[in-house]
């Protein structure tokens, strides 16, 4: 990530201070200073392109992160308003999915599966047998960080 552009500008004391650019330019198209929490987000990514259409002002952190959800899902899928299972990855519409924890999304059978996968874990995986073919089903449908660990 490289950093963000760094501008020098004069308090009203008459201080000098170093503040991030695209704070000044979204308070200049603000035509006040931004409110407590406000981020800025840059549309495409790219945190040193400080032209005006590049910049959204987010009113908290929480708005901002459902911005970058948005746009990763876009760019994974095609559609900003699906979601990406936190077990399988794999976008669908949010209706589709459980929320329980914010912003993790994930699918039922998902969960049933790391549920499955953790108890197998402990127990050492059935060799023969239903369940052993269950076990490979399972651990081909979770991704591997979700067999090592849980949600967040
Ligand atoms: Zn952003
Ligand atoms: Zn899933």
């Amino acid at each position: 990530m490289k950093p963000y552009k760094v501008v020098w500008v004069k308090n009203s004391s008459g201080a000098w201070r170093h503040k991030y650019e695209h704070v000044l330019i979204a308070e200049k198209i603000l035509g006040k200073p931004l409110p407590k929490g406000a981020v800025v987000h840059h549309v495409n990514g790219d945190g040193r392109d400080n032209r005006p259409e590049n910049l959204v002002i987010c009113q908290n952190q929480a708005y901002h992160l459902l911005l970058h959800m948005r746009a990763e899902a876009y760019d994974a899928c095609g559609r900003a308003d699906w979601r990406r299972c936190g077990y399988c990855e794999k976008y669908e519409p949010q209706e589709n999915m459980y929320n329980d924890r914010g912003t993790v999304f994930y699918h039922a059978s998902c969960k049933s599966a790391w549920v499955r996968n953790k108890r197998w874990q402990k127990r050492g995986p059935p060799q023969t047998g239903p369940y052993a073919k269950l076990f490979r089903e399972t651990r081909s449908t979770l991704t591997a960080s979700a067999r090592k660990q849980p949600l967040p």
